[in-house]
C-alpha cells in the first residue's frame, strides 16, 4: 500500500529501525519523510555525502527523568518525562509538552521529528524539539496539576532556556499548565526569561492569537489548496475531530469563514448537531468547565451524540482531523472519499495513517499534512518570542495578519516545490522536501556538529 523507500535510503531506514526498537510512530513519521527524499538526494549529492539524512534522524540530546509528586489524598506518584531536542541548526529547539496517559520515548521523537521540518517551513530562527510525560490530567484537581507541573520543572530547567530549548503546549498542556511550569522557572532560577516558554497568559507575556493559531492557521493552510483549485471554504460541510485547543479554533476559523461545522469529538464519543456546533457552548463545556463533550447533548437537544462513535463517518465535504496521531486510517479515509468529501487539512500530528494518506491522495482529495497545515502554532510561538525579546505585545489584528502571511507563505513554498519536483499539489512531497532542504542545507553550513 505505502510506496518503497529509495535503494539509497532504504539502509537508512533500517538503521533508524534497529537503533530505536518499539518506537513505531517514530519508525513511521521517519518512513514518510524518506519515501520523498530520493529525488533530492540525486539533486543535492553533497547532502548524502554529508550524510545529513543520517544525521537529521538522530536526536542531538534526549532527556529521560522521573517526576514524582503526592496526589490530593497524600500518595505519592511517580511519572516519567521526556525532552527531546532534537535539532538546531536553525534556532533554538523549540516544540511543545504533551500531558497524556500514552505518552512514551517513540511518541515524543516521532513528534520531535516532525517539528523539525514544520519550524523550518514556518521561515522563523527555531530548531525541532518536543517532551511530555505519561502524566494523565483527566480527572486531577488544579492542586494536583499544579504540584505535578513544579515537579516537572524543578528538573526540566536546567535543560531549557530562551536561547536553548523553548517548550510550549500540546496535548494535555494548555494556559494552565504552562502558567505553573513558568512559575516554577521563575522561582528556581531567579530570573523572569519570558522567552523559555510560550502559550503563556496575555498579561505575563503571553501572544494574543496565540490560543487561537493552529486552528486558524489550519483553516489559512485549507483556504489556500481550495484556491488552487478555485474553490472556497464558503458553505461547505466540515467535520473537526477533537474538541481542544486545535479543534476549537479550526471550528471557529471555518464558521468565521462561512462553513458550516456539523460534528466534533473527544476520545469517548462524536457529537453531530446539522444546525451547526454551537462554539460558544462548546467553549464553556471544554475550556470553563472541562467536562467531556457528552455535556453538550444535555444543553443543546437537537444534537446527536454517538458513544465510540466514528467522527469520519459523517458525510462532510472538508475532514479537520485535530484530535491526534493515525486517527484517520484507509477505512476512514474510503468513507470520506465516499461520501464526496474534497480536501482533508491535519491539524493534528500525523491524525492519517499512511495507508490513509494513499486513499485520500489517490482519490484525488486536496491533501494537507500536519507539519506544513498546523505550523501555524509554533510559527506564533515564535512572534511570541519575538514580543518578549523586544519587551513588545502586538495587537490581535496584526499578529493575526502575521499569523495568515505565515500559513500563505508555508502553502506557497509546499506547493512550488512539489511542482519542482514533479509531484505538482502533492503537499506531502512538497513540505518534506522544502523542510529538508533548509534545514540540510543549514547543517552542512555549520559543519560536523
Ligand atoms: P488538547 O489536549 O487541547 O485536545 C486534544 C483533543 O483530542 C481532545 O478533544 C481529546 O479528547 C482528543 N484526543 C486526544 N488524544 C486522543 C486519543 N488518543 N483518541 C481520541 N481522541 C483523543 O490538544 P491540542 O488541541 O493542543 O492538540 C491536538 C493535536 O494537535 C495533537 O496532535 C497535537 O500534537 C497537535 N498540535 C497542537 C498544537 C497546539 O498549538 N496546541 C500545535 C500543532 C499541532 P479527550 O479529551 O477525550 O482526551
Amino acid at each position: 500500500m505505502v510506496a518503497g523507500l529509495d535503494e539509497k535510503l532504504e539502509p537508512i531506514f533500517q538503521d533508524v529501525l534497529r537503533r530505536n526498537p518499539g518506537e513505531t510512530e517514530f519508525h513511521q513519521a521517519v518512513r514518510e519523510v524518506l519515501e520523498t527524499l530520493g529525488p533530492v538526494l540525486v539533486k543535492y549529492p553533497e547532502l548524502a555525502e554529508q550524510k545529513i539524512i543520517q544525521r537529521i534522524c538522530e536526536p542531538e540530546r534526549q532527556i529521560i527523568f522521573r517526576v514524582p509528586w503526592q496526589d490530593d489524598r497524600g500518595q505519592i506518584q511517580i511519572n516519567r518525562a521526556f525532552r527531546v531536542e532534537f535539532n538546531s541548526a536553525l534556532g533554538p529547539y523549540k516544540g511543545g509538552m504533551r500531558f497524556h496517559p500514552s505518552v512514551y520515548l517513540g511518541i515524543i521523537k516521532f513528534l520531535g521529528f516532525e517539528q523539525i521540518f514544520k519550524n523550518a517551513l514556518t521561515g522563523l530562527p527555531i530548531g525541532g524539539g518536543k517532551g511530555g510525560s505519561d502524566f494523565d490530567p483527566k480527572g486531577k484537581s488544579d492542586a494536583e496539576i499544579m504540584r505535578f507541573c513544579q515537579s516537572l520543572m524543578t528538573e526540566l530547567y536546567r535543560h531549557i532556556g530562551e536561547h536553548t530549548d523553548v517548550p510550549a503546549g500540546d496535548i494535555g498542556v494548555g494556559g494552565r499548565e504552562i502558567g505553573y511550569l513558568f512559575g516554577q522557572y521563575k522561582r528556581i532560577t531567579n530570573r523572569y526569561e519570558s522567552g523559555v516558554l510560550t502559550g503563556k497568559g496575555l498579561n505575563w507575556g503571553g501572544s494574543r492569537a496565540r490560543t487561537e493559531a493552529t486552528g486558524y492557521g489550519a483553516i489559512f493552510f485549507l483556504e489556500e489548496m481550495l484556491k488552487v483549485r478555485g474553490d472556497s471554504i464558503e458553505g461547505k460541510t466540515c467535520v473537526v475531530s477533537g474538541s481542544g485547543n486545535v479543534a476549537i479554533y479550526a471550528i471557529e476559523k471555518a464558521q468565521a469563514l462561512g462553513a458550516r461545522v456539523i460534528a466534533c469529538s473527544d476520545s469517548n464519543g462524536v457529537v453531530v448537531d446539522q444546525d451547526g456546533i454551537d462554539l460558544a457552548l462548546l467553549k464553556q463545556i471544554k475550556e470553563v468547565e472541562r467536562r467531556r463533550l457528552s455535556a453538550y447533548v444535555q444543553e443543546r437537544t437537537g444534537a446527536t451524540y454517538l458513544e465510540n462513535g466514528c467522527i469520519w463517518t459523517v458525510p462532510c465535504q472538508i475532514a479537520l482531523p485535530c484530535a491526534t496521531q493515525n486517527e484517520l486510517t484507509a477505512k476512514d479515509a474510503q468513507s470520506l472519499v465516499r461520501n464526496g468529501c474534497i480536501a482533508v487539512a491535519e491539524g493534528a500530528n500525523m491524525p492519517t495513517t499512511p495507508e490513509g494518506i494513499h486513499v485520500l491522495m489517490d482519490a484525488g482529495i486536496a491533501f494537507g499534512p500536519g507539519k506544513a497545515a498546523n505550523a501555524g502554532g509554533v510559527a506564533t510561538s515564535a512572534l511570541e518570542m519575538q514580543q518578549n525579546a523586544s519587551r513588545d505585545s502586538w495587537s490581535f489584528e496584526y499578529t493575526e495578519q502575521r499569523l495568515k502571511e505565515i500559513m500563505v507563505n508555508i502553502h506557497r513554498n509546499c506547493y512550488e516545490t512539489s511542482e519542482e519536483f514533479d509531484s505538482k499539489g502533492n503537499y506531502v512531497v512538497g513540505a518534506n522536501i522544502a523542510g529538508f532542504l533548509k534545514v540540510g542545507h543549514a547543517m552542512a553550513a555549520l559543519g560536523l556538529v
